[in-house]
């Protein structure tokens, strides 16, 4: 069964995401304050984070840096939580490296289809271990990522999209279906998620970051080596 921690200090809104949580069959733990969320992160290490932003005690922006700076919650999916539904909220959200971002008021059915999506994202196959492309390695059941043999940290959502890009190496992957395949579901108004996910990826890579081809009108392509 899954965990899931929500940072959250409006209890109404958290007792109605935990509720719908626990029908929809995941384990619930419940924070109200900032630096007592973090704490609780770090010490029950959750599967997956719901992260309001406009915390006591600790903002959701600081305790979302605190999160990836430890190595007990760099990797755990965050989903951030916002009442505020303004643009640049959101694109700081995102280029902060949170996986998902959900704005004020949201449905119950669709926080829980974010969180299923996201979950499933994470979800490695048992059996296939490394893949490797050019400068590139993956390993899979670590969700760990080497660049030249160095160990480099990834998002496990920049992860996920290189391995999917590098998987299909020499073809042009829609943006579209990037969406659907990374992020589970694929709307208009995600198509920015993933251009600020890549420009993310694509610093993270270097010199290397040439790997990854943008083709304008209509996705982004790694490159093969055989070329
Ligand atoms: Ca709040």
């Amino acid at each position: 069964m899954n965990r899931i921690l929500i940072i959250e200090d409006e209890r109404d809104i958290a007792e109605l995401i935990g509720f719908n949580l626990q029908r929809a069959g995941f384990e619930i733990i419940k924070s109200y304050d900032g630096l007592e969320g973090t704490e609780l992160a770090l010490r029950e290490r959750p599967d997956l984070i719901l992260l309001d932003l406009m915390l006591p005690g600790r903002d959701g922006y600081a305790v979302f840096r605190e999160l990836r700076r430890d190595v007990r919650t760099a990797n755990t999916p965050v989903i951030m939580l916002t009442a505020r539904a303004q643009t640049d909220d959101r694109i700081q959200g995102l280029e902060a490296g949170a996986d998902d971002y959900l704005t004020k008021p949201f449905s119950p059915k669709e926080l829980v289809l974010r969180v299923q999506a996201v979950l499933k994202r994470f979800d490695t196959t048992p059996g296939m271990v490394d893949f490797t492309h050019g400068p590139f390695r993956f390993d899979k059941n670590a969700l760990k990522f080497y660049l030249d043999s160095e160990p480099t940290e990834l998002t496990s959502t920049e992860f996920k999209l290189l391995l999917f890009l590098s998987e299909r190496s020499g073809k042009v992957q829609d943006r579209n279906d990037l969406l659907r395949s990374v992020w589970g579901y694929s709307d208009a108004t995600h198509s920015r998620t993933l251009d600020t996910h890549m420009k993310r990826l694509r610093q993270k890579l270097g010199t290397h970051g040439a790997w990854v081809e943008t083709v304008r009108g209509v996705g982004y392509c790694v490159i093969n080596t055989d070329t």
